[in-house]
């Protein structure tokens, strides 16, 4: 399941592996907690994407190669866990939203992320919420759907959040090279404009069982 922030794809990806009794995987948490760790140990980040290159990228590259990250299942949810920590609260503060969308520019952070996130299957059968699943991490998976809004709608979702960073992350998920955000081909893209959740899960579980009936 992949969109923009504010598609509805976090609360559909919930709802749907409740409904199938699949795991459910946020991959962006497992970006957000590689941001959380690096600010907390003070590894060098450049401030804007523009400031990326081999050398200033280094510094979060070798945080990567000694972070101590295990996947971990709580409550039907994985979650990296960093020294047996997930950070729950502090992955959603301002600093790591800045952070996230300049380290998930990295190409070894995405190759080292697609890997854990592939490595997921391992406890079952998956839905997985992200910008580039559909493209990457699952090109193979069975259902792909691609949520959207007009960018009123998921204005308006993001301020009743009090989250205003995330057109500036969009944009910046959207223009990278690798794992860009972008629909796969063969996705089913839902823009749930004015629809209620109900709604959308509704359009969701209907696609679901035609696409369980036809295999
Ligand atoms: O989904 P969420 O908003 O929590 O994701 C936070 C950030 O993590 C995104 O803005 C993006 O920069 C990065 N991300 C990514 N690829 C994913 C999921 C998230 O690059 N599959």
């Amino acid at each position: 399941m992949d969109g923009p922030s504010a598609s509805g794809k976090g609360t559909l990806s919930r709802l749907l592996a409740k409904e199938l009794g699949y795991t459910y995987v946020d991959s962006g948490a497992m970006y957000r907690t590689l941001a959380w760790y690096c600010l907390c140990q003070k590894v060098s980040i450049p401030a804007t994407p523009n400031e990326l290159n081999p050398v200033t990228a280094k510094p979060v590259i070798s945080a990567l190669r000694r972070w101590k990250a295990e996947l971990k299942v709580v409550d039907g949810a994985i979650w990296l866990h960093v020294g047996g920590y997930f950070p729950k609260i502090e992955i959603r503060t301002d600093p790591v939203e800045k952070t996230v969308p300049i380290i998930a520019q990295i190409g070894k952070v995405r190759d080292w992320m697609v890997a854990r996130q592939r490595d997921c299957l391992k406890f079952g059968p998956l839905v997985m919420e992200g910008r580039d699943i559909g493209t990457e991490v699952f090109p193979l998976a069975p259902i792909k759907f691609f949520l959207d809004a007009n960018p009123a709608a998921r204005q308006e979702r993001m301020q009743g959040r009090g989250n205003q960073a995330s057109t500036n992350r969009d944009l910046l998920d959207i223009n990278r090279r690798q794992g860009a955000l972008i629909p796969a081909l063969d996705s089913i893209r839902i823009d749930n404009t004015g629809q209620t959740v109900e709604e959308t899960f509704t359009e969701i579980m209907r696609q679901v069982r035609l696409r369980q009936a036809q295999r």
